[in-house]
């Protein structure tokens, strides 16, 4: 048999990527990924606040605040941490540019997620080179209220259950190419209504963390 050196880990740990607007971060992003990160065993998550493309409809915080915001909602968590790169291209990137930039860095063997919610899944197809995602990682899919968890159309479906996997060991063994549906709470939460809450004068404290609301309320944002 051959010798196992304790110094050689037996499965890689899979790198994750949290791609958003951020305008701003709220609870339903912040709760759902640190519950994911528990269920997966994921050491870091990396933060990759959004560059709008122009014909978009455009954040009402800049990129700064935007940025400022991810930052302090993260404070407290030592295993989550930020990645400017999107917002300092003087261009908006797709995301699987994105991914292919990070694949380059880490090698073809280093597993490789990006998490999304449940429903960017169900829009995913609409998705710049949406097919060639899964040659680049995997998608770990966090619950959202109000979102089913199968699609309508049977040619999406199928795809799902072509690469869906119910064992988590998968995105630590393999490099890419599967697709997890997580069990994590569900917090009925958008950045869309937090910024409506703003508008009427509302109180938005159980929504987000309290350094980011006092940051709105000092930039005057979403007024
Ligand atoms: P907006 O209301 O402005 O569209 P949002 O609240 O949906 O914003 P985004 O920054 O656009 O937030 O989303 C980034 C990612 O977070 C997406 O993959 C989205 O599916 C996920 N997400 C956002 N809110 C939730 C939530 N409440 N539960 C689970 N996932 C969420």
């Amino acid at each position: 048999m051959p010798k196992i050196n304790p110094s050689t880990p037996l499965i890689n740990q899979a790198i994750a990527l949290y791609g958003g607007t951020f305008d701003p971060i709220h609870y339903g992003h912040l709760r759902p990924v640190e519950a994911l990160s528990g269920l997966i065993g994921l050491k870091e998550v990396i933060w990759l606040p959004n560059n709008i493309p122009p014909h978009r409809p455009q954040p009402e915080a800049s990129s700064q605040q935007r940025l400022e915001m991810v930052r302090l909602a993260l404070e407290p968590y030592s295993s989550f941490t930020v990645d400017t790169r999107e917002l300092e291209k003087p261009t908006p990137s797709y995301t699987i540019e994105t991914l292919r930039d990070f694949r380059k860095e880490i090698g073809d063997k280093q597993p490789l997620a990006f998490i999304i919610g449940q429903d960017s899944l169900l829009s995913i197809n609409t998705w710049h080179q949406w097919e060639d995602l899964l040659e680049v990682c995997h998608l770990l899919v966090c619950a959202r209220p109000g979102y089913q968890t199968h699609f309508d159309s049977a040619q999406m479906q199928k795809w799902l259950t072509k690469h869906q996997t119910h064992q988590q060991e998968d995105i630590h063994c393999l490099p890419a190419g599967k697709i997890f549906l997580a069990d994590t709470p569900l917090y009925n939460i958008s950045a869309t209504d937090i910024r409506a809450r703003h508008k009427a004068g509302l109180d938005c404290h159980d929504l987000l963390p309290n350094s980011v609301e006092d940051y709105i309320r000092q930039q005057q944002l979403y007024k």
